[in-house]
Formats: C-alpha cells, sequence, structure tokens
C-alpha cells in the first residue's frame, strides 16, 4: 500500500493535507531526497541522509527530526506499507507561514512518500535511450537538491516531444548532467564523468559507479567532456537511483555504438551493489 507522512502522521497517499501557506507549495522552497528501497533495504541510505543534510544547510534549513528519526520514519513507512521495494520521497521545506519572501520564524515542514517503484522497461537497458542535448539553463548551485525544478522539467519536456527519454544539458561549452541524472561516458576503456562541482548534483549513484569502476580497475577521469567529444565516446550511460546505469544510443541525430562492454559490467556490479550481497552504505 503506499503511503504519505505529513505533520507527524502517516496518511492515505491522496489524502489533500498541505496547508496553502506551505513554502514548498508557494516557493518550491525546500530540499529534497528520493531513495530506492531493495528487497527491504533502502539503498545507499547515508549517503542519501548526508546529501539532505547537506542540501538543507546549503538554504539555511534546519531539519525538523535527528537523523536517527528520520531513519525510524523511513522503516516505520517500510513496515507500514509492507513494500519490499519501493520508491521513498522525502522532502523538508521552510515551514508554514504567510507569503513572504523573507524567512519566517516556524519549524520545518517534513514530508515523504512511499510507492511502488517506477520501472523502466528491460527493453530500455538493451537497447539504449535517445537523448538530445540541450542548454542547461539552471542556476549556479545545482549540487543542492532543490525543488526548484522547473529548467530541469522543461528540458525533459522538450526532449520528451522530440521522441527522447533524457535531456542532457551543456554549459558554456561542457556537458553538465541530464535534466534528472548524471553522465557518463567510456573512450578507450577510460570512464569519463563531469566532476562534482556546484554545476552539478553529487549522484549518489554516479559516486557508486565510480566505486564499482575502482574495484575493477577500470580508469577514471573526472573531467569536462564537450558535446563532440560526447558523441564520439565508445559507450555513454546515465546514471540515477531510479534508472540505475541506463545506456544511451542516440545523442542528438548520432548512433553510438550497440557493443557497450563496460556499461555491462558496471551495470552488472551496481546491481551486485543493490541486490545487497555486501553491506554498501
Ligand atoms: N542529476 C540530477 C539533476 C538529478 O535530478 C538526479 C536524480 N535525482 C541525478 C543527477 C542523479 O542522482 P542520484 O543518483 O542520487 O539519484
Amino acid at each position: 500500500m503506499e503511503l504519505a507522512y505529513y505533520a507527524g502522521e502517516f496518511r492515505d497517499i491522496n489524502e489533500a493535507v498541505i496547508p496553502i501557506d506551505e513554502r514548498g507549495h508557494q516557493f518550491g522552497d525546500g530540499v529534497y531526497e528520493f531513495i530506492r528501497v531493495y528487497k527491504g533495504v533502502p539503498f545507499s541510505i547515508e549517503r542519501h541522509l548526508d546529501r539532505l543534510e547537506r542540501s538543507a544547510k546549503a538554504i539555511f534549513i534546519e531539519l525538523p527530526v535527528s537523523r536517527q528519526e528520520l531513519k525510524d520514519i523511513i522503516h516505520q513507512a517500510m513496515e507500514k506499507s509492507t513494500l519490499k521495494d519501493a520508491d521513498i520521497y522525502i522532502q523538508v521545506t521552510r515551514g508554514i507561514a504567510p507569503r513572504n519572501h523573507l524567512f519566517p520564524d516556524v519549524p520545518a515542514q517534513l514530508a515523504l512518500t512511499i510507492r511502488h517503484p517506477r520501472q523502466t522497461p528491460e527493453e530500455a537497458y538493451e537497447k539504449g535511450i535517445f537523448t538530445l542535448l540541450l542548454e542547461d539553463e539552471r542556476w549556479a548551485n545545482c549540487y543542492i537538491k532543490s525543488l526548484n525544478l522547473l529548467p530541469n522539467l522543461l528540458a525533459k519536456q522538450a526532449a520528451a516531444s522530440k521522441g527522447c527519454k533524457e535531456a542532457i544539458l551543456v554549459k558554456d561549452g561542457y556537458i553538465t548532467e541530464g535534466s534528472s541524472s548524471n553522465v557518463f561516458a567510456i573512450k578507450d576503456n577510460v570512464l569519463f564523468t563531469t566532476p562534482a562541482t556546484r554545476k552539478i548534483l553529487s549522484g549518489i549513484t554516479r559516486a557508486n559507479v565510480l566505486e564499482c569502476a575502482q574495484e575493477q580497475a577500470i580508469q577514471i577521469r573526472e573531467q569536462n567532456m564537450t558535446p563532440s567529444f560526447l558523441k564520439d565516446a565508445d559507450e555513454v550511460f546515465i546514471t540515477s537511483t531510479s534508472v540505475g546505469l541506463l545506456p544511451v544510443s542516440k545523442i542528438d541525430e548520432v548512433e553510438l555504438p550497440t557493443f557497450r562492454p563496460v556499461t555491462v559490467a558496471l551495470k552488472h556490479a551496481y546491481s551486485l551493489r543493490t541486490a545487497g550481497t555486501k553491506a554498501y552504505q
């Protein structure tokens, strides 16, 4: 059963519960996390909670619960929902106060949902996805997982209107990331990805995949990539909590090779992590 949590209580997922003066509702004034539960285990939970704390701190929000309390709420959500595989969405906003740009002196609000996991069709993993390069029109602090996703939504929608599953964003002539993913390329057996600066979200999947690559002694270069470098790569894939590793078969009009040995090896190593054959945090 899918469930929501708001104002300290578990609720029906469809219950209308957000007050009109919620700053998340009015300003998108908050941060979020998205965690995947595999077989009853919230994958990489410590890393997700680290990032939530970093994001909240960056916009001067004090989390309304301790880390342990948040973990307890997550575990209660898993128990109450009885979902073994699930998507958990956590949102923290600056609270409820009459609309005013200045920060109110009220407690932050925690919201959470637990749902069936969004599934990516197996065909997408086999064939790869089409992507479109678009100008990155976002702000300067994309390392914060902020609720303000309008440029990401516009980019994803523009990509979808051209039959593409993801928009790959370009800022100042270099690839930053996808509208909801990080981007990797393989050239001559070296794994490339954009460095985790303020210009991108430091993905938890990205971090896990880089560790998988290290374990397999794959050479890694965190360096900026131009669009032409990406289009000329041997393999390209995107990563996110919801899709894991997803190969890219086309960038704009350029088709990429269909032989993807490094992507396959990394995807396998990542799936061992999510399957919990070893304790990873
Ligand atoms: N970049 C952006 C802009 C995203 O929205 C996401 C997904 N939340 C990612 C990267 C991937 O992050 P993660 O692997 O932590 O899901």
